[in-house]
């Protein structure tokens, strides 16, 4: 179950690594009553029209409300090895829904899936049943998919996403394996272009390219991690789309 991606030969007693097992185990025991209680809920981060400032939409991210629990990026890798991610990646997919349907207007409420979400055959009829329940229409609903390697092969269940009305993120774009051939044929709507892809950005350069690329290809653009004015004047100048950082908004209940 604890799968091993970095294994490379004969293994050494590590005293950091099995403690860390351990807490890994401990965090895997506790999420599931923690999830009953209700204790994971959802932050809300503005993502901004660069051309006039309007925030057109909020992207949802996980947060474990008690005193010292770990942040997102260590908890659903947990919940994706448990398994758990399938009923916590329903919970708050229809957390987010229903806390957008409740506000008037068009904001675009913007959900991340994990790739293991992905690959469960009944995740469209999941999307498609929330979406009800809570009355969001569907074009008002952003699912993020983060490029990785387990994501990709998921084609099917990505069209039949594209196919409900939702929009489709390819979330930090830039760090992971997808060549643009990859993306010919999938309904992406949006590219979210990896903050570390600002910082090695300068004045344009690639990036300008890739804003480009995006465009031709159908999908508008979002930059992640804007920390600075500066930052967020680049990214205009190179007819970057959205933005999406600090200097803009930070992540905070909707
Ligand atoms: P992500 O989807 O790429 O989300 C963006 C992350 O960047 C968030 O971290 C956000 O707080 C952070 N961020 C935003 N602006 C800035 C900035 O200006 N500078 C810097 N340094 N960071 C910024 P967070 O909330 O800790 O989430 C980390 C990751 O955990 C997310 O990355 C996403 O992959 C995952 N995650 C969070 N919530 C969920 C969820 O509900 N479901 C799934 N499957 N994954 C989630
Ligand atoms: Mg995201
Ligand atoms: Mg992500
Ligand atoms: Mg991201």
């Amino acid at each position: 179950r604890w799968a091993r991606h970095d294994r490379r030969g004969p293994e050494l007693f590590d005293p950091g690594r099995a403690a860390e097992e351990r807490r890994r185990h401990r965090l895997a025991a506790e999420m599931p009553a923690a999830l009953d209680r209700g204790e994971f809920v959802l932050h809300y981060q503005p993502l901004v029209r660069l051309a006039d400032g309007v925030t057109i939409g909020v992207e949802a991210l996980a947060r474990w409300n008690r005193p010292g629990a770990p942040g997102p990026q260590q908890f659903i890798q947990v919940a994706e090895r448990t398994g758990l991610i399938h009923r916590l990646g329903r919970a708050l997919l229809e957390q987010a829904c229903r806390e957008g349907a409740a506000r008037s207007g068009d904001l675009l409420i913007s959900v991340n899936l994990s790739p293991v979400q992905l690959a469960d055959p009944g995740l469209v009829a999941t999307v498609a049943d929330i979406l009800h329940r809570t009355g969001l229409p569907a074009a008002r609903l952003q699912l993020e998919i983060t490029e990785t390697a387990e994501a990709l092969p998921y084609r099917a269940a990505l069209i039949a996403l594209g196919d409900l009305g939702v929009r489709l993120a390819l979330d930090d774009f830039g760090t992971g394996y997808s060549s643009l051939a990859v993306l010919t044929g999938l309904p992406f709507t949006e590219a979210k272009l990896a903050a570390e892809f600002l910082a090695g950005a300068g004045h344009g350069g690639v990036l300008r390219h890739i804003v480009e690329a995006c465009h031709a290809m159908g999908m508008t653009v979002t930059a992640e991690g804007i920390e600075t004015a500066e930052q967020e004047q680049i990214l205009r100048d190179l007819g970057c789309d959205h933005g999406q950082g600090y200097h803009l908004g930070r992540p905070a209940p909707l």
